[in-house]
């Protein structure tokens, strides 16, 4: 016999927490399966941990609609549920004169996506803000921030928890079926059980496609394909040389090989980009020589031997090699015809930024 359950979320990341949290506080009943034994153990623990401010994304699409009110929303949490974060700024460089119609591009784009803050910088400007960058030109982006990831999925999980909600660790969603009374999800696990559920969103990160394929009745054209693209961070040992984080404009669909500092002044840099065809989170020490040379491109004064082996993260992408990076898929009823199952795809940058308005966008979809 199945249990019967109003909501399930299928993944504990910062996005399906986010959801989690938004569906017990309007009254759901909800339950959160984690196929790990501790929550947030993927990409939400494998990222920049950067509060984005909103520039690039092409306008209209949910990351551009997502990210500015994310941000707003994710500063005013942050500040309510002392979750750590700082406004430490981000400064996008032009290394060279071909890269200033890039700056200018990113501009136009901000001011479209509603980010009017930006400060157009010239050189000396911008040698008294980093010094050791070099640079032709850039802009200062002061909306731009860093934050505890781990801290902030803490909080959402208490937030929906206090409101009723139930996290299931070390319990993989197997597969499930569309039936007339609800869902089916066959979860896995020492605990295995069948929930019955009204409402159930794959919020499963790397893993959403494979989930959705599972649950028999969801419309396979309805389900993007499945790309990982791994990214691998250095950090740099010794004291930072940086007052905020540095960006080069990007060459490719990546934002560069670009220099964050984490809460407790650390300096990282990453991600670079490679494909990969499965989950695996080895760091590819071959990549050190590419990582000199880029970096040094803005920061000629790394030393040989100041770059040590960082950690991975892996992008879930839903398009592939030579194709243009894909908008956040957020299917509901409309897409694929079932009613109370909402798919996340491709869930990449910046969706910690925008995990609480992807919330807002996700529980009308959830009902
Ligand atoms: C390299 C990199 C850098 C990034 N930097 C930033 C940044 O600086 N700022 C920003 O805003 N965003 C950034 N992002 C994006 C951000 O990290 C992600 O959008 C966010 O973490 C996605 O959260 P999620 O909950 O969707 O996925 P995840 O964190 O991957 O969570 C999915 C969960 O689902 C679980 N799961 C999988 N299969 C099953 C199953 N069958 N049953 C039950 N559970 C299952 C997994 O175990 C996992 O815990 C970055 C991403 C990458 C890859």
């Amino acid at each position: 016999m199945a249990e019967k359950i109003d909501c399930a979320v299928i993944g504990a990341g910062v996005v399906g927490l986010a959801i989690a949290r938004k569906l017990a506080m309007s009254g759901r009943e909800v339950v959160i399966l984690e196929a790990e034994d501790a929550f947030g153990t993927h990409t939400s623990s494998r990222n920049s941990e950067v509060i984005h401010a909103g520039i690039y994304y092409e306008t209209g699409s949910l990351k551009a609609r997502l990210s500015v009110p994310g941000r707003k929303a994710l500063y005013t949490y942050c500040e309510q549920h002392q979750v750590d974060h700082k406004h430490i700024g981000k400064v996008v460089v032009a290394c060279d004169e071909t890269e200033l119609p890039g700056l200018k591009k990113y501009k136009d784009q901000a001011e479209i996506n509603g980010v009017h803050d930006l400060q157009m910088l010239d050189q000396a400007e911008l040698a008294r803000l980093e010094p050791e960058v070099k640079c032709v030109a850039g802009f200062l982006s002061p909306s731009t921030g860093i934050i505890d990831s781990h801290g902030l999925m803490l909080a959402y999980l208490g937030d929906a928890e206090e409101h009723g909600a139930s996290l299931a660790l070390s319990s993989p969603v197997q597969s499930g079926a569309v039936r007339d009374d609800g869902k089916l999800l066959e979860v896995g696990g020492s605990a295995g059980m069948s929930l019955l559920c009204n409402t159930v969103v794959n919020s499963a990160g790397l893993n959403a496609q494979a989930v959705a394929r599972s649950i028999a009745g969801v419309p396979a054209h309805t389900i993007p394909p499945t790309y990982y693209a791994i990214g691998h961070y250095y950090t740099l040992s010794g004291k930072t040389p940086f007052a905020h984080l540095v960006y080069p404009v990007a060459r490719q669909d990546w934002l560069g090989v670009h220099v964050t500092v984490d809460l407790g002044s650390r300096v990282k840099f990453g991600p670079d980009f490679g494909w990969i065809d499965r989950i695996d989170y080895r760091f590819d020490e071959s990549r050190e020589q590419a990582f000199y040379k880029a970096i040094r491109r803005y920061y000629p004064g790394l030393k040989d031997g100041a770059l040590v082996p960082g950690y991975t993260g892996i992008r879930p992408r839903i398009t592939g090699p030579g194709e243009p990076a894909q908008d956040f898929l957020i299917y509901g009823k409309e897409t694929h015809g079932v009613a109370g199952l909402v798919n996340l795809f491709g869930m990449e940058s910046p969706g910690l930024t925008s995990s609480l308005a992807i919330a807002d966008y996700v529980a009308p979809l959830a009902t």
